[in-house]
């Protein structure tokens, strides 16, 4: 069982219906949310859209307006945040420039008034585990930007806290080091036993990172769930279109029998299956998300044409190496993105601009959202 999953479970974090007003302007409206010990959890969403308020208020930089927040079980409502079992690690590292790499780590631990032994053990400790041991006495502007990320990560992790705050850690570095520091921060959570709360924008980080991920959109949490869910079953549009490419087809439902659902929409002549139950009655308002890898293209129209057909033209080709994307207008004027990989260096007949294809799916590669 992963713990989310597991009722006998109880959380680490819990946000209980929490609200934060700015005069009035609602920036975190209504936030239920549990996270558990050891997890890696990621709040995504667009700018604004209140995940580092949600953050902050973990961290005690704000209070709730309404609602209640709790760590291993206890209200954290005037808590100040020298004296909470988090510690958060911003953006911009706020790395003090006069000081050594040592000298920074060490900051927290001094103030907390540590003895001088326990101190140097636990910078050598933590100089080692983010792979710094070589650079103990220089000063931040004699550093890389990654390894200026290490040492504030180190610092953050200087007080042993229970969870460890992301404020979008990786986006000062440029993308081969983001990637590569990624794989870094799961493989420090693994060994620590941590728990991780990341805040981003970007949504292939948080799908590479976290356990789990909460979707926000305008100060509400959309939908919590492991990347995968999210990518293979997003519960809205919002949320399909949010995370990786999507095509939205809309359309009305005609009919669902427990197990599939089917549809009628303008963009095609031919019925629409999708292998999933929803709630809805004929005549509603409904959409089919499909992924762009998900569908298949071909110059000969399918041998039956029966359903989940799109007829349409190519319109633009993007050649990715691995992968080349197809551009396709149906003849309503809506164009639908399809991706294949490119398994053969010489293909037969290259699909090209403004041929003439048929676009196909399987009644369980496509999700019908009615939100
Ligand atoms: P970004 O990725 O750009 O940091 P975000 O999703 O983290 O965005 P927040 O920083 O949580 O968003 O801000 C949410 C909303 O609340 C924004 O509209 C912001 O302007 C507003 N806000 C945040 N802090 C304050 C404040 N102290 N006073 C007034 N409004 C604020």
């Amino acid at each position: 069982f992963a713990p989310w999953a597991d009722p006998t479970q109880k959380p680490l974090i819990r946000f209980e219906n929490v609200v934060k007003r700015f005069g009035d302007f609602t920036a975190v409206d209504h936030v239920s949310l549990d996270i558990y010990e050891r997890e890696f959890f990621a709040l995504l969403g667009p700018s604004g859209c209140g995940k580092t308020t949600l953050m902050r208020m973990l961290a005690g930089f704000e209070e709730p307006s309404e609602g209640r927040l709790t760590l291993a079980g206890e209200d954290l409502a005037g808590v100040p945040p020298y004296r909470r079992p988090v510690n958060m690690m911003f953006q911009s590292y706020a790395l003090f420039p006069h000081m050594n790499v040592q000298d920074n780590i060490a900051f927290g631990l001094k103030q907390d008034k540590m003895s001088k032994g326990d101190i140097d053990a636990r910078v050598e400790e933590l100089l080692k585990l983010v792979k710094l041991d070589k650079f103990a006495k220089r000063k931040p502007h004699q550093l890389s930007g990654g390894q200026r990320q290490r040492v504030a990560l180190a610092r953050s992790l200087a007080k042993r806290p229970k969870v460890l705050l992301l404020d979008e850690p990786l986006g000062a570095l440029d993308k081969k080091l983001r990637e590569e520091t990624q794989f870094e921060l799961m493989d420090l959570q693994m060994k620590l036993g941590m728990t991780f709360l990341i805040v981003t924008h970007d949504q292939e980080e948080a799908m590479t990172v976290a356990d789990r991920i909460a979707v926000m959109n305008q100060g509400v949490l959309v939908q919590v769930a492991p990347p995968a869910v999210i990518y293979e079953q997003p519960a809205t549009r919002y949320v399909a279109d949010f995370i990786g490419e999507v095509n939205l087809i809309e359309g009305q439902v005609t009919a669902c029998d427990g197990e599939t659902t089917r549809m009628a929409s303008p963009v095609t002549p031919c019925p629409l299956v999708v292998a999933q139950h929803v709630e809805a009655k004929p005549g509603d308002s409904a959409c089919i998300a499909i992924r762009p890898e998900k569908l298949r293209i071909s110059l000969d129209p399918p041998a039956e044409q029966g359903e989940n057909c799109f007829e349409g033209e190519i319109w633009d080709i993007g050649y990715l190496g691995d992968l080349s994307i197809y551009h396709v207008e149906l003849a309503c004027g809506q164009r639908i993105k399809v991706s294949q990989p490119n398994l053969s260096r010489l293909v037969a007949r290259p699909i090209t601009w403004e041929d003439k294809v048929w676009v196909t799916f399987a009644p369980h590669a496509g999700v019908v959202l009615t939100r």
